[in-house]
């Protein structure tokens, strides 16, 4: 089957040749266990059961984890096995499931899913880089959307991922989530049993983009969608793109957060504390699957 499940729809034959996102047909998995690091409704006090797919459809030069986004290095894994480590996830007391981009194994997912739905919320987690009618494929299945919402220009979505329609897709996307989520839930516990937060990492040198990026969710997003606004960038490896090659500075940063602010955007702040290399979770070793 030619895949077109994100907006590259490259139509590779994954049994034959892996598409741009470096995967074949064989879903792989670099990492499944308890979480702590996302939002608090997402991972709690508990965490939440963290489940990284390798490969990924958008390869920004800057990512942090790109040992499995840009190598594709991960364990095999059937939609069985994917469906038993869920269970152990969940009997570990977490909070939530999470899928972290997770776009090209959805039918897969869907599978494990068919074997075994979990009791706990499950959460979408990916760069926002989506296709509608692959999100289609989802409607029911998942209950949390956390997508990330990148880059406003064609310029910077060709830059930094060569994804110049970055921004017609991932707009595109976050109206579809919202429609299937409707408005948050919350439990008891304070956890989102149903919603989509969307998440924007400031970049060095573009705090323009950020700010376009946070009018748009409230002129086009439901009234109430939380936001959360990330200062962590480092920058991982050779980078190429000028000015991409430092952290924000506290200006940057004070100076998106004061326009989300300003815009009445409800969400979170990330802590300045949270911008280390030690909130980077180890990959593809013996210790990265329960
Ligand atoms: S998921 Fe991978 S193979 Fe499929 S269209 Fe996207 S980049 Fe191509």
């Amino acid at each position: 089957m030619l895949c077109t499940l994100c907006p590259r729809k490259c139509r590779a034959d994954r049994a034959v040749r892996p598409g741009f996102c470096g995967l074949g047909e064989e879903m792989l998995i670099a990492r499944a266990a308890p979480h702590l690091w996302e939002e608090p409704p997402v991972s709690g006090t508990r965490g939440t059961g963290a489940v990284f797919f390798s490969g990924c459809t958008l390869r920004c030069v800057y990512c942090q984890n790109r040992e499995i986004s840009h190598t594709g290095a991960g364990r095999p894994f059937t939609p069985r096995q994917l469906s038993d480590t869920l269970k152990r996830l969940a009997d570990l007391g977490v909070h939530s499931l999470s899928f972290i981009t997770g776009t090209p194994f959805i039918p897969r997912i869907l599978d494990a899913l068919e074997l075994w739905r979990p009791p706990l919320p499950l959460v979408w987690n990916t760069s926002g880089y989506e296709a509608v009618e692959s999100l289609r494929l989802l409607e029911g299945a998942i209950d949390v959307w956390l997508p990330d919402l990148k880059h406003f220009s064609p310029r910077m979505g060709q830059l930094c991922a060569k994804a110049p329609d970055y921004f017609e897709h991932a707009s595109a996307a976050l109206k579809e989530v919202c429609r299937q989520a409707g408005p948050c839930a919350y439990n008891e516990e304070g956890i989102m049993t149903r919603g989509v937060l969307v998440r924007h990492l400031i970049l060095p040198g573009l705090t323009g983009e950020s700010m376009k990026l946070l009018t748009w969710i409230r002129d086009e997003l439901p009234p109430g969608t939380p936001v959360s606004l990330m200062r962590q960038y480092l920058p991982c490896g050779e980078v190429g793109v000028p000015g991409l090659d430092r952290r924000i500075t506290e200006k940057e940063y004070r100076r998106v957060r004061d326009h989300m602010l300003l815009l009445g955007l409800p969400g979170f702040l990330q802590e300045a504390e949270s911008a280390d290399s030690g909130f980077i979770p180890v990959f593809n070793a013996p210790e990265s699957f329960i």
